[in-house]
């Protein structure tokens, strides 16, 4: 198996988060950031955690809800259908639960922006998505030559944390 097959692991240096993403959730991003054609565009990030609770592996994503608004330098990831599809995951045999959200930027610039920032720490203290720690995965530069992931994690008491990738490029 080659590096390019392999899921992407990203880690904090003190080893209290961790997240997982099978080459299969890799690629459905790039597919969905392609299809958008150069505008940003995200979804939701949906998975488990280990038993720690220190580990989440992605399981799969969602493109945008219907109601989000796309622009060139910012997505605003709507909410249509998405109490629906997070009572539908819990309900489930096997659990999924929301654990971050995923965003794309055309240019290459993998840190969130302060705006991003703000809508992850309003999320990790909603009730709406029950997610104390939510993930912020980022794509940018271009789905079909040269990208690269960030991954950041958000705490309900303010903590900003970038994760440290696996993937060499
Ligand atoms: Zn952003």
């Amino acid at each position: 198996m080659s590096e390019q097959d392999s899921a992407i692991g990203f880690y904090s240096g003190d080893g209290r988060f961790g997240l997982e993403l099978p080459h299969g959730v890799v690629q459905d991003i790039l597919r969905i950031c392609q299809a958008a054609g150069g505008i940003e565009t995200g979804g939701i990030l949906l998975g488990q955690y280990n038993s720690e609770h220190t580990r989440a592996t992605v399981h799969n994503v969602t493109g945008p809800p219907p109601d989000s608004q796309h622009f060139f330098a910012r997505f605003l990831r709507g909410v249509a259908g998405l109490q629906e599809l997070l009572d539908r995951l819990w309900n489930k045999k096997e659990k999924r639960f929301y654990l971050g959200e995923w965003h794309h930027h055309p240019l290459p610039i993998p840190a969130p922006s302060p705006d991003d920032i703000v809508q992850m720490q309003e999320i990790a203290k909603s009730d709406r998505y029950a997610c104390r720690e939510p993930i912020l995965l980022i794509l940018s530069g271009s789905p079909t030559m040269d990208w690269q992931l960030t991954a950041t994690v958000c705490t309900r008491n303010g903590e900003v944390c970038p994760l440290i990738s696996s993937r060499r490029s």
